[in-house]
């Protein structure tokens, strides 16, 4: 079993049994106890830095920051989706020409163009989605954002010592 990531003493999950955050294998009362980890770390102040010391270390088990194994993966990616993200997609957008979206890079294209102001309304019109799906991705892209800055931490020169 690993050790917990909670290291300071503000860490939500201080007094919270370890085993809770290594539910990624199914198993009685899986779904339960998942949920229960999630809904320590939402209310977490080291949330951040929890999840950039799972970055850090390529962690492939537990629940980091509020997020399985599985999720932080799919995170990863559309974190780096949206570093990646072609402008000129924006721009057609911009320019009111229709263009067919990869759902796949949706979560990247509504965070840049809430960014620039962009209602939901006026987004899903754009991608010709419902809003309900501008806003589940939007949620994503939120979740990915975190990832992204749990990753600059983790590669930066602080990061690196707190790891020492
Ligand atoms: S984010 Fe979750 S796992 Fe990480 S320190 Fe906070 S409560 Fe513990």
């Amino acid at each position: 079993m690993k050790t917990h990531p909670a290291e300071g003493a503000v860490a939500a999950c201080r007094d919270a049994d370890p085993a809770l955050f290594f539910q990624d294998r199914p198993g009685p009362a899986h779904d339960e106890k998942v949920l229960a980890a999630k809904r320590l770390c939402h209310g977490c102040p080291m949330r951040r830095s929890c999840l950039a010391q799972a970055v850090r270390r390529a962690e492939s088990e537990g629940i980091w920051g509020g997020f399985t194994t599985p999720e932080r993966r799919r995170l990863r990616e559309h974190a780096a989706r949206m570093r990646l993200l072609d402008p000129g997609l924006v721009a057609d957008l911009q320019a009111g020409r229709r263009i067919q979206v990869p759902a796949s890079l949706r979560p990247a294209l509504v965070h840049r163009l809430h960014g620039l102001g962009w209602s939901e309304v006026r987004i899903a019109e754009a991608l010709g989605v419902a809003p309900f799906a501008v806003r589940a991705a939007g949620l994503l892209a939120a979740d990915a954002t975190l990832y992204a800055r749990a990753e600059d931490e983790a590669a930066s020169p602080a990061g690196a010592r707190a790891a020492a």
